[in-house]
């Protein structure tokens, strides 16, 4: 039988951002189709559960609440943190990843060794309704003509690189990635940065979906396979 918690009857729809390696990215010969990341794949396995073909709908970051609460897709993958601002709009499953957020800047940089630095008149990028948006905005209150908000981390990341800004602020996981392809340097700062958790979100009310969700990623982290396509992804 359909599972009645899905908007189309033979496809499971999930919307993402696909500019995050290593959870969600394009390249010639992906997983599905030319997406390929750790989010990928467990969705991949939940379209298994469901006993429906994964579909991917890649948007920008900053609608994909939008896009589950109205129905154009089933679910979102992104390397999503589950924050009590996001959860007024959609329900999140159980965490599957724990990051925080860190600082991408040039190798030679030395001035900026922790987030408080990054006051010192600094330009600092971020991708627009990212939790690093909300923190150099709401917690650490950068001058709004010192930031620079773009759609997509692979290409905020460049302006560091190009020597157009001093500093990123993004995702750990992406941040290392996208640091290591350019020739970038990371800053961790544990004391200003607090962890966030990545949840796969749903429609409100969508408890059908949502206990399908729960159900594949309790069995991948039993299994190891979660931390498992950590690992793998992390090397590619
Ligand atoms: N974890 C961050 C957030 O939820 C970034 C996620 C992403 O870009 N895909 O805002």
């Amino acid at each position: 039988a359909a599972l009645a918690g899905c908007g189309s009857s033979d496809k499971l729809i999930m919307g993402t951002n696909a500019a995050f390696p290593p959870f969600e990215y394009t390249t010639s010969q992906g997983l599905v189709g030319e997406f390929d990341g750790i989010d990928v794949a467990i969705a991949n396995k939940i379209a298994e559960n469901v006993g429906k073909e994964l579909q991917i709908e890649d948007m920008e970051f900053d609608g994909l609440v939008a896009s589950v609460s109205t129905g154009k897709v089933d679910m979102v993958v992104a390397g999503m943190t589950a924050t009590d601002e996001r959860k007024q709009s959609v329900d999140f499953s159980d965490p599957y990843y724990v990051a925080s957020q860190v600082i991408v800047v040039a190798p030679d940089n030395t001035d900026i060794t922790s987030a408080e630095d990054l006051k010192n008149d600094k330009t600092v990028g971020v991708v627009l309704g990212y939790t690093g948006d909300n923190i150099v905005t709401n917690d650490l209150q950068l001058a709004e003509d010192k930031v620079t908000r773009a759609n997509r981390g692979i290409d905020i990341v460049q302006d560091v690189k190009n020597g157009k800004l001093d500093a990123v602020v993004i995702d750990s996981a992406t941040g290392k990635a996208l640091a290591e392809k350019n020739g970038l340097k990371i800053v961790e700062d544990p004391q200003a940065f607090e962890t966030e958790e990545y949840a796969i979100a749903v429609k409100k009310g969508n408890t059908e979906l949502l206990d399908k969700i729960n159900e594949t990623l309790s069995e991948m982290k039993a299994s190891g396979e979660i931390e498992q396509l950590a690992m793998e992804y992390d090397e590619k």
